[in-house]
């Protein structure tokens, strides 16, 4: 009941927002992520047909808009790889997916980097959420979101005066399945990606809620990223940064290229690889919005060379702290304060029983005092299945103790 109404909700602050936003970037934002993520594509995942589908429509706009094709084949970059729908499996399917790429040539000697993956979960029957019958998992926000705030950042930077660099535009593929798509490219580069200036990547920009928080992680892979950040008109956009240039996504394979890298994020949420991730819970008005701020930051570094890049701690790795248990809680990644947020409970789960509700924010697991996700994820480490511990949440401003027995 509580999650109706807070769709419904939403919905009406979506429609609010629509009506007061609507500039020929939303709409045109509006039509390219509804039609990637609609039933005719069936989920777009790597290797089938629906994929081909929709690289060929983001190659068409690509021409729409006036770039060069500079795949291997026109517009396109194939590549191998093996699907396994089971990460154990010894033997898995080889399929052929597909990068969609255009340039931007301004006839400058470095490139600029923007890329957004255009595939998702297809019937979910890889890295879902979904429990039940196989369904289309129509990727919304992950990621027709980054596509459609790809082709914005193209149409605009296409009538605009800034040929500072040249622009390389890339829609990856596969990335749901282990980023194979941006491995492939950044293995079998069409420019010369020691002329790379830095590279943008967009997963999961479409939800921008109320706060108006952004993330933006990698901010640790240049020195230049947090000044030019701090010196942009945001738009009342609230960016929140993180240092490493190692995250689940496609920024990933440039970093370990020695690229600066950044990945701009609008949060999880608990629609995450579900069916649910769709068209109509978008902000669109968000989004145009976080185009503009994009479009902002390269303005910004328009006159700079080659950021100078930086190696950093990877955070990410502490990540692989061996979880044996859950409290079935999505985590609240826009969340910078003190302690982690929870964005959404998940009914019957460890949490969900102890009474724990969204909003809470999660202060000691244990003896594990939480400042933040990194140490939520160690709390958890310590336990096992049948383990009981009490966890410290504040909710309100109200601090309570909830006793959690893990499933
Ligand atoms: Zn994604």
């Amino acid at each position: 009941m509580a999650r109706i109404l807070a769709l419904f909700i939403s919905s009406l602050a979506i429609l609010g927002l629509q009506a007061q936003h609507i500039s020929p970037d939303t709409l045109q934002l509006q039509v390219d992520v509804v039609f990637l993520s609609s039933n005719l594509l069936k989920g777009r995942e790597a290797g089938t047909p629906y994929e081909k589908e929709a690289a060929t429509y983001i190659a068409r706009r690509f021409e729409e808009i006036g770039l060069q094709p500079k795949g291997t084949e026109g517009w396109f970059q194939p590549f191998d790889f093996t699907y396994k729908p089971n990460p154990h499996s010894e033997t898995g399917e080889k399929r052929t997916g597909v990068n969609v790429v255009g340039y931007l040539d301004n006839g400058t000697p470095t490139t600029v980097i923007i890329g957004a993956h255009f595939d998702h979960l297809g019937m979910g029957h890889f890295g879902s959420r979904h429990v039940g019958e196989a369904a289309i998992h129509n990727g919304a926000d992950d990621n027709a979101s980054g596509v459609a705030a790809l082709l914005c950042l193209a149409e605009k930077l296409k009538h605009s005066s800034l040929k500072g660099h040249n622009y390389l535009f890339i829609a990856f593929s596969a990335e749901e399945l282990g980023l194979y798509g941006s491995k492939y490219f950044a293995d079998h580069p069409t420019i010369d990606l020691n002329q790379a200036a830095y590279m943008i990547n967009m997963d999961m920009v479409g939800r921008l809620n109320a706060e108006r928080k952004l993330v933006a992680n990698g901010a640790g892979t240049s020195p230049a990223w947090k000044d030019a950040l701090r010196q942009i008109d945001t738009l009342g956009i609230h960016i929140v940064t993180t240092e490493s240039g190692v995250g689940p996504s496609d920024h990933t394979s440039f970093y370990l290229k020695n690229i600066p890298v950044l990945h701009f994020f609008t949060g999880q949420h608990a629609d995450y690889h579900k069916p649910q991730d769709d068209s109509e819970y978008i902000n669109y008005g968000g989004l145009a919005d976080i185009c503009q701020l994009i479009y902002n930051l390269i303005a910004q570094l328009n006159s700079q060379p080659q950021l100078e890049f930086r190696k950093t701690k990877d955070e990410s790795q502490r990540q692989g702290a061996a979880f044996k248990v859950s409290l079935g809680v999505m985590p609240d990644y826009t969340y910078d304060g003190k302690g982690m947020r929870v964005d959404a409970v998940i009914d019957g789960r460890a949490g969900a029983k102890a009474g724990m509700q969204n909003g809470d924010i999660i202060i000691q697991i244990g003896d594990v005092t939480v400042n933040d996700i990194y140490d939520y994820m160690e709390g958890l480490s310590q336990f096992r299945k049948g383990d009981q511990t009490q966890v410290v949440v504040l909710r309100n401003g109200k601090t309570l103790t909830l006793d959690v027995v893990f499933q």
